[in-house]
């Protein structure tokens, strides 16, 4: 009989990008194994949390050593596809789109962004840190086949127009900046970023501490 095959949860997978990160840094700092506690202290998640997210992608650790930090970033940079080159786009070359491209941390992982799209003639035609910026008129020849990454950077109005073109254009994935509620089809992956928001539940949360 077959077994069923089990949900990961999201959540799981939102913490990948943190424990791959954090494995790097122990690795340059000459840490050979780090256990679940160890993990846990540094990372302030509870250790059996730490424990379930790695059975859920079969990274198993020793008894006595717990993981092995080299073994972890390969395993944990194949799921994050680190080993591959995701490529992306980015649309709207604002403030916002103009620090992301110059963004480090982004230049060493992947995705990478290959190419950003904008209307404004001031902006078209230049390069940002090796990026070049097209119009967006231009999409359709411009955008490379291999571009599997939206990130949109661009007023909230442009926001669905612009996602409804690049899916349409083979584009997998999306990592919306706006506001807009954007509605995609069911195969496409839709990640929603609202820095206002973050900020306002901080707020609360800083309001709402316990005496
Ligand atoms: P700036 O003041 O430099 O325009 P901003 O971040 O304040 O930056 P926004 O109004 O948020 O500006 O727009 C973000 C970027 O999106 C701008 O560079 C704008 O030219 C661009 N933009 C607006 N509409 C579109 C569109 N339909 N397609 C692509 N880019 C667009």
């Amino acid at each position: 009989m077959r077994k069923k095959a089990i949900k990961i949860p999201n959540a799981s997978i939102k913490r990948l990008p943190m424990y791959y990160e954090y494995a790097k840094e122990l690795k340059e700092n000459g840490t050979k194994f780090i256990s679940s506690s160890g993990l846990s202290d540094a990372l302030k998640i509870d250790s059996a949390i730490i424990r379930k997210d790695f059975s859920y992608f079969q990274i198993k650790g020793s008894k006595g050593n717990g993981y092995n930090v080299s073994r972890l970033i390969r395993l944990l940079g194949k799921l994050l596809a680190e080993d591959k080159e995701t490529k992306a786009a980015l649309i709207g070359v604002g403030h916002l789109g103009t620090a992301f491209l110059k963004y480090s941390l982004l230049k060493r992982n992947s995705p990478k962004i290959e190419m950003a799209f904008d209307v404004d003639p001031k902006k078209v035609g230049k390069e940002i840190d090796g990026v070049p910026v097209y119009h967006i008129n231009e999409i359709n020849d411009r955008l490379k086949p291999d571009v599997t990454v939206a990130i949109l950077t661009v007023p909230v109005a442009a926001a669905q127009l612009i996602s409804d073109r690049m899916i349409d254009l083979g584009v997998k994935g999306i990592l919306n900046f706006t506001t807009a509620r954007l509605s995609v089809p069911d195969q496409i992956k839709l990640h929603q970023i609202d820095l206002a928001a973050e900020l306002q539940t901080l707020i609360y949360f800083i309001n709402n501490l316990p005496m």
